[in-house]
């Protein structure tokens, strides 16, 4: 099983845990980021816990969003329609297959970000 695979899983594993797939990812390995039920949010990449330095931190990433491109809120909308959709499913082959979709468009994400840097 290769390393893409595995943190699949982990993600797919987070879902069904009841964790919520959060539109930030980790800084370290650009992978979604998921906040457990217990509130603790983790890096199903690097296995271990994210911790937002601020409340006011997470209000910026809302800000950043605010004036991100228009290709950028298309893939956040996706990735938000494919969430739910993810999480009304119990078919784990379906729960697999969307968490890689929801990865790739994460990975899009990432360079739409780092293109306009
Ligand atoms: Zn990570």
């Amino acid at each position: 099983m290769s390393a893409r695979d595995s943190q699949v899983k982990r993600m797919a594993d987070l879902l069904r845990e009841g964790a919520t797939m959060l539109s930030q990812a980790c800084p370290e390995c650009k992978t979604p980021l998921f906040r457990l039920s217990s509130g603790e949010v983790v890096c199903p990449g690097c296995s271990k816990r994210v911790l937002f330095a601020k409340p006011s931190e997470t209000s910026k990433v809302a800000a950043q969003a605010v004036v991100a491109s228009s290709l950028e809120d298309v893939l956040i909308e996706k990735i938000s329609e494919i969430q739910s959709a993810l999480q009304a499913s119990r078919d784990i082959s379906e729960v697999e297959r969307y968490v890689r979709v929801i990865s790739s468009l994460f990975e899009l994400l990432e360079k739409v970000r780092g293109s306009k840097r």
